[in-house]
């Protein structure tokens, strides 16, 4: 059981470096699953589906755990379809096909996980916080995007990457004003934002 597992989990890692399909890094995934246990999280949005890795993974971590995760593109979310049913986790994971900043979700969650497109961050955390619950967290993944948003933007040469990393600093920077939120950022993997509603 615990093999078959293992076993699925490894097969899904191999798919995705064999096909660049960049999911969380274990050590981001590790707090991710932690920060589940520790906060007592039940349901997820997740904006960023690809093959359903993260998912997936954050609905082994708890057994009550459900996770609505939107995924823009055709032949990740076939893959995410597959991938969810292997593990028999149907009804625990819902997939949308869609552009998320297209998709109107209903309901409440306890954590949002972002980690789709890195220049949207600010209008996915704009969107969806709607959806947040009182006591929930909004988790941004890849605020490092590299080390790039660390370095001097002289020594970046690529323009698209450059436009990029401007605009993740503009979303480390929204979210460092945001009234309503204190974000704790964290050098884990390829760099963690945790928000939190301000309670005072
Ligand atoms: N969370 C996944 C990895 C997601 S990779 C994991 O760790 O397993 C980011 C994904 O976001 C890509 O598959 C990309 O197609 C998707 N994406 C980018 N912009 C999107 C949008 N506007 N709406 C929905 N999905 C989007
Ligand atoms: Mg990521």
């Amino acid at each position: 059981m615990i093999d078959e597992i293992v076993k699925n989990i490894n097969e899904i890692k191999t798919y995705a470096k064999l096909n660049k399909v960049p999911i969380m890094q274990d050590a981001s995934m590790d707090f991710i699953t932690t920060t589940i246990t520790k906060r007592n999280i039940k349901r997820v949005l997740e904006i960023g589906t690809a093959i359903g890795y993260s998912a997936i993974m954050m609905a082994l971590a708890d057994r009550e755990l459900t996770v609505t995760t939107i995924e823009k593109d055709k032949e990740r979310y076939f893959e995410a379809i597959k991938n969810v049913k292997k593990f028999g986790l149907e009804d625990r994971i819902t997939l949308i096909f869609n552009d998320a900043l297209e998709t109107s979700i209903d309901g409440e969650f306890d954590l949002i996980l972002i980690d789709a497109a890195k220049s949207k961050n600010q209008e996915f955390f704009t969107k969806f916080e709607r959806n947040l619950a009182l006591n929930g967290v909004v988790i941004t993944d890849n605020i490092n995007f590299h080390g790039f948003t660390k370095m001097n933007p002289k020594e970046i040469d690529n323009r698209n990457i450059r436009a990029l990393v401007k605009k993740i600093k503009n979303y480390i920077n929204f979210l460092e004003n945001d009234v309503k939120y204190k974000t704790t950022f964290y050098e884990i993997g390829d760099g963690l934002s945790v928000s939190e509603r301000r309670i005072d």
